[in-house]
């Protein structure tokens, strides 16, 4: 046997890498537990789709578990309704926690009872010192810390103060409970971390029970803990918490192991695991997407102050937003699978994001017609009271999506775009003299043009071949372009709402001097047409299905604002990038 490392499997990410070093060595057993723990203060962004994928993605590969955890120990910033988003959409982009949903909330007598366990080992102490003498004492990534003259205080004192911290004694800010480490430490986070704060507020979930409320570097990893994780995986700003991590685990294990903790209180603290097998801290770089803002704050602040229609508008990078806009679940897992997970920050194109719902919706999205910007065509030498119904296919490639019925007449709405009365050399739509082919009907030849007063083209005249029905000939004549149409007697009105990119600059998180997010947004954004006509067909289909208008993009039903049969309202998903010529080939 060669004593060569083995080379990782080819496509693990380096979390999984470690997961499998951690079963070879039965490190904890056949178990592989992760989670999922948002603090539910807002929707859930695309980012937050990268940490799903890849704790949801980790249970599933290994035969493992992963809990959803609400990361709820601010009571100040936490709704219901950010929980319940968060479970829509975790269940939406395919994942399951199944039993396995808690709250950090749950834990907070755990937690307490952790704290006292750690006064009574001497191991943290109630600081009387201000949030600024803190900040100030806490000395400089150059400088060590100072002691709080606070710190040795006796155990008891310590257990009363503490105690009449929880029973409300004090206003908040007066006093914290803090971790007994080091002042003099390198790492700033090991100088006397908080471990407890007063704030007088009521709380989503346990409501006045408390005061006082843990911080995220207590009750973070004992959470992981209690709940038996084994990878807790993170985003990289929490590297230099990691060893504070550490510090309270192993800590915890240690007076539980010690006389500090009675026999009948062990149980208190679950979990059981030793050192060796305790949950340990993996950081991953955090998702950056060019074009757009990933951070909680900033969405909140553009929902807040109106800059789109909640936080669900389809421009918005939350994943409420993405799916009313019309992207798919598999299209953000295989962007989540293609951007792999590092350990050096990067930005990731939006296009990227872009490519993977067009690749996906050209699978899937059935075809219809549909005209954004409307012009009549009249076709001169069909009869008056005429009609014709063609049979076209839903999908070109995959003919078990099956056809649906297009009625056709003498006067047709086209998209103005298609006409154009001096055309260059090069144009092969609609033109005097020109013939094209109408998307499986029939070829017709351009005759002029209708204008109003101003000059405004208000119908387009053409002349078609009878002989050509379906849109081809048997003389094998050739034409260059095909355009989409539908029947202006039969067409239903659609409002549709057109979709550009939020922000008009690629960093708009990083503007510049003197600039905010905000100075970037696009005000272009959004534009809604509501003379829109569509093929009957799509009078009735149901909110929240994709389709794709052909030459023009992928749609899908507004979930909130299509009523079938009603009030038909589209959202554009995103555009073809070269529907043209693929078209033109195929008839
Ligand atoms: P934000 O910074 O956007 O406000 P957050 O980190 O405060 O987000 P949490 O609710 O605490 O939001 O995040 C839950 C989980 O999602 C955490 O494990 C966090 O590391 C992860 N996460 C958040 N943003 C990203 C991102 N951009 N890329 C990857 N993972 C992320
Ligand atoms: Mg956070």
């Amino acid at each position: 046997m060669s004593n060569k490392p083995e080379a990782p499997e080819k496509g693990k990410d380096f979390v999984r890498q470690i997961i499998d070093k951690d079963l070879e060595n039965g490190k904890y057993g056949d178990r592989v537990v992760t989670r999922f723990p948002p603090e539910p203060n807002g929707y859930l962004h695309i980012g937050h789709a990268k940490s799903i994928c890849l704790n949801f993605g980790i249970a599933r590969d290994y035969d493992g578990q992963c809990n959803l955890r609400f990361d709820d120990t601010n009571p100040v910033k936490e709704d219901t309704e950010y929980v319940d988003s968060i479970k829509e959409d975790v269940r939406w982009l395919g994942f399951d926690w199944g039993e396995n949903q808690f709250y950090a909330s749950d834990y907070f007598e755990r937690f307490y009872a952790v704290a006292e366990l750690f006064i009574r080992a001497g191991k943290a102490y109630v600081d009387d010192l201000s949030a600024e003498e803190i900040r100030e004492y806490r000395g400089t990534l150059k400088e060590p810390g100072k002691e709080s003259p606070y710190r040795d205080r006796p155990v008891e004192e310590n257990l009363d103060l503490f105690r009449r911290m929880k029973d409300g004694e004090f206003g908040d800010g007066e006093r914290v409970l803090r971790a007994k480490i080091d002042m003099a430490s390198p790492n700033v986070v090991l100088r006397d971390p908080t471990l407890y704060r007063i704030k007088h507020a009521d709380h989503h979930r346990t409501g006045d029970a408390w005061c006082i409320y843990p911080m995220y570097d207590f009750a973070h990893c004992l959470s992981d803990y209690f709940e038996g994780i084994t990878h807790s995986i993170c985003t990289l700003e929490f590297e230099n918490n990691r060893p504070l991590y550490d510090w309270v685990l192993d800590t915890l294990i240690e007076c539980i192991g010690s006389e500090t903790c009675g026999e009948n209180e062990t149980e208190v603290f679950g979990g059981g695991a030793t050192t060796q097998e305790r949950p340990y801290q993996y950081e991953f770089a955090r998702l950056n997407i060019s074009g757009t803002v990933l951070s909680k704050r900033k969405l909140i602040q553009l929902v807040q102050e109106g800059h789109v229609d909640g936080w669900d508008d389809p421009r918005m990078p939350t994943i409420s937003g993405f799916r009313r806009r019309g992207y798919t679940p598999e299209s953000i897992r295989d962007f989540c699978d293609r951007i792999g997970v590092a350990k050096a920050d990067s930005m990731v194109e939006y296009a990227l994001l872009e490519h993977c719902v067009r690749q996906d919706l050209n699978e899937r999205a059935p075809r219809y017609l549909g005209v954004l910007d409307p012009v009549r065509l009249i076709i001169e030498n069909y009869p008056e009271d005429g009609e014709d119904v063609f049979e076209m296919p839903l999908h070109p490639e995959d003919e078990s999506v099956g056809t649906r019925k297009v009625p056709f007449g003498r006067e047709l709405i086209i998209d103005r775009a298609d006409f154009m009365e001096d055309a260059p050399k090069k144009y092969f739509r609609l033109t005097p003299g020109k013939e094209v082919r109408l998307r499986f009907a029939y070829y017709v030849t351009c005759t002029g043009c209708d204008k109003d007063e101003n000059g405004i083209i208000t119908a387009v005249r053409c002349t078609y071949d009878p002989a050509t029905r379906g849109g081809w000939s048997d003389d094998g004549r050739k034409v260059k372009g095909t355009i989409h149409w539908v029947s202006a007697k039969h067409a239903a009105k659609a409002e549709v709402r057109l979709y550009e990119r939020l922000f008009s600059e690629d960093r708009p998180g990083n503007p510049g001097e003197g600039r905010t997010f905000t100075d970037c947004l696009n005000p272009d954004s959004k534009e809604v047409r509501t003379e829109c006509f569509v093929e009957p067909a799509l009078a009735d289909i149901e909110p929240g299905t994709h389709f794709q208008f052909e030459r023009t993009g992928y749609f899908i039903a507004d979930a909130k604002d299509h009523t079938p049969g009603e009030k038909l309202v589209f959202n554009r998903t995103a555009t073809l990038r070269d529907s043209w010529a693929k078209i033109a080939k195929k008839g």
